[in-house]
């Protein structure tokens, strides 16, 4: 009797560590056994969880399938995607939150808090909802066992913030996170990439409603990010609304537009959307059925797969250049990726794989659910750190280029975005004014190229310095990144030896949808960003030269016949005036003729210098 009892005993308590792919749509649990990963899914039930939750009148949210079915009845207290505000403030996911029917707020510290049914919850405790429900999914399927801890996956361009709001969710829903691992990582293990031959691989991720691709390396089973791209908005969704548009084009004949604007009829129309979609992975044409109850009618037509294929054509072609950008950040040739892993349901679309398959010049694994993929490397990894024999570590990048602004506003950048961390870059500077004694620091972050338009990370001073003459002083500027992604910035004057350091949270607050959208103004803006810093360059230059000039006014007066000090008053005046402005060619035309009109006081000072060492030595020195 008792032997029994103890049995039931250690049944009922049986601790298990598991995986868990947490994603903006569905969530996932896995595990290992009996030597592979398995999806932990309750028999008779769907394997994935929606990442959903709706907050009822009245008892306890509910979560997944039951808050997804909610979602049309109940829209204004179901939240979707809150994966998209993970570890972010307002001002930094407001795009996001606009198309939310939430009031959102700040709390003191800076975490964002969605207001529903008066009260006011953050990200981190909505996702421990959802993790609580895979939780309970993979301890029912497991047999009544306690799930102890996991291992999460996020995002690689993922930040530290990002991160830690993932750790406070898993904290939340009762569970230790064994480590945070990199989804497109997972990918990787679950097809176990890590044991073979394979030095770089590309992970291709399309989802529902986001987009990325990551290039990483293994060396003797170590990965490292070499770089990640994509687009924050575009997937299956995107899709689905190619065939929306469809049907609005072909309905505008016979319904009035406010009908085809009903919100009734696009969540009608998106879901027959998307069933069409999803037929049409497996059968070359299908019907695309809707019935519009407000007139009772019936609308059906027949899309063939190559008409399908034509019109989300162009977002196939927007993930193909990610993967382009990717690739040249990586410094790879698309034909040196050894191993391509589709991750996604969107990757299911045949034109999205073949896609793939012609860019990279290789068929992509697809042998197990690209749903799945994550959560079973999740599990590989756990296994990994439960005792296991593989040892992988894992590297990062620096995901936006760091550097320093210059005079006039421009943009020196000491690290390279995609770089690996750790890594340090040093460079000289050097002091612009006579007898400068001090030097301000201003730290940036982004692709832009001028610094008001990059995200400042700090700012610090560097003061004590003898005083010299401009240009004398040698400062080296050493930005340092740690293998936590933690910048240090030190600045030390070589002469006298003065230093000073700060030390600044690089990704700290900084988003996904931030950094997509840095990267994509950095490549959108690039003629007008080169202009603006060669327009800050000449105002930095003219200013040198106008000092100069002021400098020597005596001089000039003096030693200039009539004409020419004319000329030069002109031509300062112009390039005062022009400086005001903003204009490059008057900029640039300014400078040219204060160039040459200035040139005759230049030859005199030159001149005297020269008379100076002269008279100043002995006849015989000469
Ligand atoms: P995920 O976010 O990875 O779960 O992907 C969900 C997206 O995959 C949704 O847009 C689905 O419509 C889409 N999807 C799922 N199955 C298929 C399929 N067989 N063919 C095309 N798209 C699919």
């Amino acid at each position: 009797m008792g032997y029994i009892e103890l049995d039931l005993l250690e049944e009922t308590t049986r601790k298990i560590v598991i995986g868990i792919d947490l994603g903006t749509t569905n969530s996932l649990p896995a595990i290992w056994r009996d030597g592979r990963p398995e999806v932990l899914r309750v028999e008779g039930e769907p394997a994935l969880v929606p990442s959903v939750v709706n907050f009822p009148e009245e008892g306890p949210p509910l979560v997944g399938h039951a808050a997804r079915a909610q979602a049309v009845v109940d829209p204004r207290h179901t939240i979707f995607s809150i994966k998209r505000f993970m570890g972010r403030g307002l001002a930094d996911a407001r795009a996001d939150a606009r198309s939310l029917p939430f009031e959102v707020s700040e709390n003191e510290n800076g975490v964002l808090q969605i207001d529903v049914r008066g009260r006011k919850i953050t990200p981190p405790e909505i996702s421990a909802l959802i993790l609580r429900r895979v939780i309970e999914q993979a301890e029912e399927a497991f047999g009544g066992a306690e799930v102890q801890s996991a291992v999460i996956t996020v995002p690689a361009y993922f930040d530290d913030a990002q991160r830690q709001a993932t750790r406070d969710a898993a904290r939340l829903a009762g569970i230790d996170v064994l480590r945070i691992v990199n989804e497109p990582t997972a990918a990787s293990l679950a097809y176990g990439l890590d044991q073979g031959d394979a030095g770089t691989v590309a992970v291709y991720d399309l989802g529902g409603g986001t987009f990325d691709v990551s290039i990483l390396s293994i060396e003797e089973g170590v990965f490292g990010v070499l770089a990640t791209a994509g687009d924050t908005h575009l997937g299956g969704d995107d899709f689905d609304a190619a065939l929306v548009d469809l049907m609005r084009e072909e309905l505008a004949r016979d319904l009035p537009e406010e009908d085809l604007d009903d919100p009734a009829f696009l969540q009608a129309a998106r879901l027959a959307a998307e069933k069409c979609k999803i037929a049409l992975s497996g059968s070359p044409a299908h019907d695309l059925a809707l019935s519009l109850p407000s007139s009772g009618t019936t609308w059906r037509r027949t899309v063939t797969r190559e008409e399908f294929e034509q019109r989300i054509a162009p977002l196939v072609e927007r993930t193909l250049d990610a993967c382009r950008r990717c690739l040249s950040d990586a410094k790879l040739r698309a034909d040196e990726v050894d191993e391509v892993v589709l991750v996604g349901g969107s990757t299911r679309v045949p034109a999205v794989r073949a896609a793939v398959e012609k860019l990279f010049g290789r068929p992509p694994h697809t042998g197990l659910d690209p749903d799945q993929v994550v959560a079973l490397g999740a599990a590989a990894q756990a296994q990994v750190l439960m005792g296991g024999t593989r040892d992988i570590l894992l590297m990062d990048v620096t995901p936006l280029s760091l550097g320093l602004e210059t005079m006039g506003g421009a943009v020196a950048k000491l690290i390279e975005r995609n770089s690996r961390v750790p890594c340090s870059h040093t460079e000289g500077f050097t002091t612009y004014v006579d007898g400068q004694t001090a030097i301000d620091f201003h730290i940036v972050q982004g692709e832009r190229e001028l610094a008001e338009d990059c995200r400042t990370l700090g700012r610090f001073r560097l003061s004590g310095i003898p005083p010299m003459a401009a240009g004398m002083a040698r400062v080296a500027v050493r930005f340092h990144i740690d293998a936590d992604g933690v910048l240090t910035v030190t600045a030390k004057e070589q002469t006298s030896g003065v230093a000073a350091e700060i030390e600044c949270k690089p990704m700290h607050g900084l988003t996904d949808e931030e950094v997509e959208e840095m990267l994509a103004a950095g490549f959108e803006n690039a003629q007008a960003d080169f202009d603006a810093r060669r327009v800050a360059d000449l105002k930095a230059e003219l200013g040198t030269m106008l000092r100069a000039v002021d400098k020597n006014q005596e001089t000039a007066r003096k030693q200039l016949d009539r004409e020419t000090l004319e000329d030069l008053e002109e031509a300062t005046q112009a390039a005062r005036k022009a400086r005001e402005g903003n204009d490059l060619d008057a900029l640039v035309r300014s400078r040219d003729r204060l160039e040459q009109a200035s040139q005759p006081l230049a030859a005199v000072l030159m001149d005297a210098v020269v008379k100076e060492a002269v008279t100043g030595k002995k006849l015989e020195d000469v």
